[in-house]
């Protein structure tokens, strides 16, 4: 069977074909992705009527070459983001999945953007046991406990502010490292010191809940520090700012994943989202399962961003879990809860 994938839910459109075999593994067959990064660099963040344009501009196009590159001239069904994320960018992916599930009488399937970034670790890595999932991107920040990707997800905590990558990106404009500023930072932090600055672990104290984050007040620190040291005269030194900050983000996200699976008993943890990219945060994730006799599961960069291919392998695996196909009406729902899988 071919699933196709459609993913429009921020800033990227992405179109991915896989092929799921008899035994229920999958196999990639196309991956397009086209970014509007570039265009929101100015406004420091994704613009949401920019992202929606050129979601328009880039769905067909994306499809005509994902079809090209699979040798795919009708897939066997269809699978559309219809949540959570940015109401008007998921709404140019549905409504272009919609026109081609009934243009080629196909069955649709409408997912939850997150489930899909859990699924897509199983392309590399094979069938997915319970795991724990620690997703940290631009937009999300979210602790899952996924029994079966056929299932509906449990959360177990998010952020309560900040997303770790939006935190990322906050900290990396006030040091002048431009949009988006988690690479430039993560290249900062490389020559600097993580002990030099002493930044506060958002939300580990004894009565704070016990899955969840909070990145507003490290960030709120970095700008403190960056103030003083402009009133003092003093040179800022970036690098060890970048490298303190990033060890707060990474001790709070391992810590309280490892902790996840250890209250649960689970021995696998699946990293996704495009701030996995983070060198310490894939580092510190490393040593810390190393530790503690988890098994870490981590997709390439390419497949931890936003793109088609993690819809169509969600897709593949509701399909043979055996769900029904999403109605031809199914609406857009920017605010889908992690524990809805399917619409
Ligand atoms: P969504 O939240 O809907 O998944 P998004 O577009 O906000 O989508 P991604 O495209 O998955 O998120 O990831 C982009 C984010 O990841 C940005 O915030 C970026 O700064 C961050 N990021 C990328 N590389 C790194 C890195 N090496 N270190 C830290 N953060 C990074
Ligand atoms: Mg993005
Ligand atoms: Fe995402």
């Amino acid at each position: 069977m071919i699933v196709l994938g459609i993913e429009s839910s921020c800033d990227e459109t992405g179109v991915g074909i896989v092929r799921r075999h008899a035994d229920g593994t999958c196999e990639l067959l196309a991956d397009e992705v086209a970014s509007s990064v570039d265009q929101h660099a100015r406004f420091g963040g994704v613009v949401p009527e920019i992202a929606s344009r050129a979601h328009l501009e880039a769905i067909v196009p994306a499809m005509r070459r994902a079809l090209a590159a699979a040798g795919v001239e009708r897939p066997d069904a269809l699978a559309v983001t219809i949540g959570p994320g940015l109401a008007g960018a998921l709404l140019v992916g549905v409504a272009a999945a919609k026109a081609y599930a009934a243009a080629w009488d196909i069955p649709l399937y409408a997912l939850n953007h997150l489930g899909g970034h859990v699924a897509v670790d199983t392309l590399e890595h094979g069938p997915m046991p319970p795991c724990v999932a620690l997703l940290v991107s631009g937009g999300h920040t979210h602790l899952l406990q996924v029994t079966d990707l056929a299932e509906p997800i449990v959360e177990l905590g998010s952020t309560v502010d900040d997303a770790a990558g939006e935190a990322f990106d906050k900290v990396a404009r006030l040091l002048g490292l431009g949009y988006p500023g988690g690479p430039a930072l993560d290249a900062a932090a490389a020559h600097g010191d993580p002990r030099a600055i002493a930044f506060p672990r958002g939300m580990t104290g004894p009565r704070d809940p016990r899955y969840d984050f909070s990145f507003s007040g490290l960030k709120t620190a970095v700008a403190r520090y960056v103030e003083a040291a402009g009133r003092d005269g003093t040179e800022l030194p970036i690098p060890d700012i970048a490298a303190s900050f990033q060890e707060s983000v990474a001790d709070v996200l391992t810590m309280k994943a490892i902790r996840a699976t250890a209250d649960l008993g689970i021995d696998t943890l699946v990293l996704g989202g495009g701030a996995t990219a983070n060198t310490r945060i894939r580092s510190m994730a490393e040593e810390r399962c190393a530790a503690a006799g988890v098994r870490l599961r981590v997709p390439k960069p390419r497949l931890c961003t936003d793109n088609g291919v993690m819809i169509a392998t969600l897709g593949a695996h509701v399909i043979a879990g055996g769900a029904k196909p999403s109605a031809l009406t199914v609406a857009t729902e920017p605010g889908l809860a992690v524990s809805t899988s399917q619409r």
